[in-house]
């Protein structure tokens, strides 16, 4: 007889995978393979303790991120919504598509390191400004301006007045 066992296995806990006759998590692969779909793999496994045999279909998922908003509100990481922002700020400046996408592809990428489950949206807003700054001073400003909300008409023009001084 043939168990099934489904499992959506977080980076997080790699061993969540319990034999279904008796619990144990002890086991041993005997075959793996991807299905059809490539993203899920099924593996027939035998468990260490009393040798009962199963399959599993494990699917990877990463584990989600957590953007903590100003206002103390969390909401998932969205990679879409970022680009639409960043797109947004670099209409008709010379900052193309790619160049976006390479630079929410290294935040991910940099989150995903350092960061724990949660990060601060304006952890994101500042690192994104920083490395768009000196991709083109335009798009920079519009997208501060939505990030960093500023408060007054003033700190705006500061801002600016700074940048082409410099
Ligand atoms: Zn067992």
């Amino acid at each position: 007889m043939t168990h099934q066992v489904w499992c959506v296995r977080f980076y997080l806990h790699p061993k969540c995978m319990k034999c279904p006759f008796c619990d144990n998590v002890e086991d041993k692969v005997l075959e793996s393979r991807e299905t059809d779909d490539g993203e899920t793999i099924r593996r027939r496994r035998e468990c260490g303790s009393c040798r009962g045999r199963f399959t599993s279909y494990e699917r990877i998922e990463e584990r989600p991120l957590l953007v903590i908003k100003r206002d103390g509100r969390r909401e998932q990481f969205s990679r879409e919504k970022l680009i639409k922002g960043l797109l947004r700020a670099c209409e008709k400046r010379p900052v193309s598509a790619e160049t976006i996408e390479a630079l929410v592809d290294e935040l991910e990428r940099e989150l995903h390191r350092e960061a724990g489950r949660e990060v601060m949206s304006s952890k994101i807003g500042d690192w994104l400004m920083e490395r768009l700054q000196a991709h083109d001073k335009v798009a920079y400003i519009r997208f501060a301006s939505v990030y960093r909300k500023f408060e007054h008409v003033s700190e705006f023009l500061k801002e600016v007045k700074e940048l082409t001084a410099s």
